[in-house]
């Protein structure tokens, strides 16, 4: 598929592509290096030889859910009810080995676990959490987790427009959501509401295929995470029981807590995006020939390949210290969100250039760092944009709200 160099012999072996050059993974306990290398595994044997065809065909690859549940990382990072456990720095770990395959594989695995389950985790009363979590954490349910909406995004916080009311012992939930990750397929909604009495921000639990109101449309035409399947869901007069509203999530402050760990977790899967692109990038460079040489002999290319491990180094030695903070309880919102600023930014960089390395090749999916290079754009806007993360580092460190 490439074109490559076979006419000319190198005369010593060159470096295979590595993108550990701080050796990051010597630091780690042995038990999760050994998670990691199984991840690492099943990304390279399962995924990277099939994911170009559904990026094509802008559809989910299900045939990998039974290896995906072979796995066991249902509830990574949660105690009990069947969940995997481990620790913060495991959980970001998994999340980068699989974005350096592909990031809408990790988006899909982040938004079931981290932003489903983690809500009903985080935000649920035992019952719910004995009820729910046991099925997500097998891959038997799937989630996803209904907050942004067609009029509403950055401003979630204070400005939703869909509604629950309470009507005796039964909720009502009438709106739109937009952008939902699996929605247009999963089994369970996490959708969080207004509540029309308190204007307080509710989840709710919704079972997509069996509530009547309830209904998905898949969003066409993207053209970056393209193998996650997004749906615009409307809910009309959608009918709850009191058993499946969250009952610990009656504030932001709980979707503050689940947001604040899925960011953690996207700057992890910004640093595995851009190992990825990197690690394809590098290869490419020592095989692809101009001039009757390698262009990564070319001092130019080798200040953009320089620049791009940098940027990879920088960005695990970021994310490892998030998760050591985040182990230690201490992890704030303005760290979480540091870290995803700074990482998204430095990944969009990152492709940027390995796809320019690329050349003409570059724009083409058989050569997989365009994959990396659209899927990029969708780090840095979703789960909060740049700038919403840089407005709560700006309130953290200067002591000055600037949100409208
Ligand atoms: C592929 C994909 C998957 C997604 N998955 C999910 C999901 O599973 N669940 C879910 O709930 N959502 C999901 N989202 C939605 C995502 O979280 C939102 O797109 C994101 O929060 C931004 O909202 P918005 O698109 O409405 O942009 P807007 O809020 O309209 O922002 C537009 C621009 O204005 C800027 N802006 C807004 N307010 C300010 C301000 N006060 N100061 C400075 N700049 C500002 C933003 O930074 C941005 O650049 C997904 C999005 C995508 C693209």
């Amino acid at each position: 598929m490439q074109t490559v160099g076979k006419d000319i012999k190198p005369q010593k072996p060159l470096p295979p592509p590595n993108s550990d050059f701080y050796q990051l993974a010597e630091t780690l306990p042995r038990e999760e290096l050994a998670t990691l290398r199984q991840v690492r595994s099943f990304m390279e044997s399962k995924v990277a030889p099939i994911i170009n065809k559904y990026w094509v065909e802008d559809s989910f690859p299900f045939e990998l859910l039974p290896a995906f549940k072979d796995l066991n990382l249902g509830g990574l990072g949660m105690q009990g009810y069947g969940c995997r456990g481990g620790s913060a720095l495991l959980t970001g770990l998994v999340a980068m080995e699989m974005a350096r395959t592909d990031v809408s594989i990790a988006t899909f695995f982040g938004v079931h676990t981290g932003l489903a389950m983690l809500s009903i985790y985080i935000a649920g009363s035992e019952e719910q959490k004995q009820k729910w979590l046991p099925p997500m954490a097998r891959f038997e349910k799937i989630g996803c987790f209904g907050l942004t909406e067609p009029l509403v995004g950055s401003g979630a916080a204070g400005g939703l427009m869909t509604t629950a009311k309470k009507q005796g012992k039964t909720w009502v939930l009438n709106g739109q959501k937009k952008w939902i990750g699996n929605s247009p397929w999963c089994d369970i909604s996490i959708i969080w509401a207004r509540d029309v009495a308190d204007n307080q921000v509710r989840g709710f639990i919704v079972e997509n295929k069996t509530t009547p109101g309830f209904s998905v449309e898949k969003i066409q035409n993207k053209f970056a995470l393209k193998v996650v399947q997004n749906g615009l869901i409307t809910l009309k007069d959608v009918q709850l029981p009191e058993e499946n509203h969250l009952q610990v999530g009656k504030r932001w402050r709980e979707t503050a807590q689940v947001l604040r760990q899925t960011r953690y977790g996207v700057a992890w899967e910004a640093t595995g995006c851009q190992m990825g692109a990197f690690e394809h990038t590098l290869k490419y460079a020592q095989e692809r020939l101009q001039f009757g040489k390698p262009i990564g002999s070319f001092q130019l290319i080798q200040d953009l390949l320089s620049k791009m491990i940098a940027n990879v180094t920088a960005c695990q030695c970021l994310v490892a210290r998030t998760g050591q903070l985040d182990d230690q309880g201490k992890l704030t919102d303005a760290q979480a969100a540091l870290a995803k600023a700074f990482t998204t930014a430095k990944c969009r960089e990152t492709v940027a250039w390995g796809r320019e390395i690329f050349g003409g090749n570059g724009i083409s999916i058989d050569y997989n760092v365009g994959r990396f290079f659209t899927d990029a754009e969708v780090l840095l806007s979703y789960e909060g944009t740049y700038q919403m993360q840089n407005l709560i580092l700006g309130k953290a460190i200067t002591g000055l709200s600037a949100f409208v």
